[in-house]
């Protein structure tokens, strides 16, 4: 198996660090397409926001996917990854697509415990939890319907790791 893995999901629900220890189990490779927007513009999220609004973010993010994935990586997507048609139809054709799931109350609790890392412009200038849970209300459906797998993120990442693999063993026995 070496087509590309894609993890996809809310903020905080765990596609940095679970991608990561993934990729270690997998011996693969790991790219963010959030990481590489940062480094390759020497912007944050909020700069190419002020600059060129979320349209042109959400562009960059398209380009940005594109440009990572490649053969023997577990690529992390940013949580609006999902919001376009092209992005949704380019990762379940390269490859195979997960989504880490996880109730907003644990999303919201880990953004505040690591506020840093989270960290993004706000979408509507409403309180933390109110925006996760519109936000997720909004997006469940993309992505449901992109992920070839939905795997509960809501334990511990060396759980989720477990989990994912036992996934994609089963995927591949079937
Ligand atoms: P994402 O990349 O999906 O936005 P991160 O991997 O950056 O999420 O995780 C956000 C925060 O939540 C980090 O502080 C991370 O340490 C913590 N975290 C991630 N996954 C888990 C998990 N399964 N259990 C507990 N904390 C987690
Ligand atoms: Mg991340």
């Amino acid at each position: 198996m070496t087509q590309p893995i894609f993890l996809v999901g809310a903020r905080g629900c765990g596609k940095t660090t679970v991608g990561t220890a993934l990729a270690q189990a997998l011996g693969r490779n790991f790219v963010d397409t959030d990481n590489y927007l940062l480094t390759s513009t020497q912007m944050s999220v909020a700069d190419i926001v002020a600059l060129e609004g979320w349209e042109g973010f959400r562009a960059r993010e398209s380009q940005a996917l594109q440009t990572v994935t490649a053969q023997d990586t577990v690529v992390a997507t940013g949580g609006g990854m999902v919001l376009a048609e092209v992005n949704r139809q380019f990762m379940r054709e390269q490859g195979i697509v997960i989504y880490l799931r996880a109730p907003a109350q644990i999303l919201a609790d880990r953004l505040e415990a690591f506020p840093e890392e989270g960290q993004r412009p706000t979408l509507t200038g409403k309180p933390v939890t109110d925006e996760i849970v519109e936000v997720l209300a909004a997006r469940e459906a993309l992505y449901r319907e992109t992920a070839h797998h939905v795997i509960d993120a809501s334990h511990s990442p060396e759980a989720v790791v477990d989990a994912v693999l036992a996934a994609l063993r089963m995927a591949r026995a079937s």
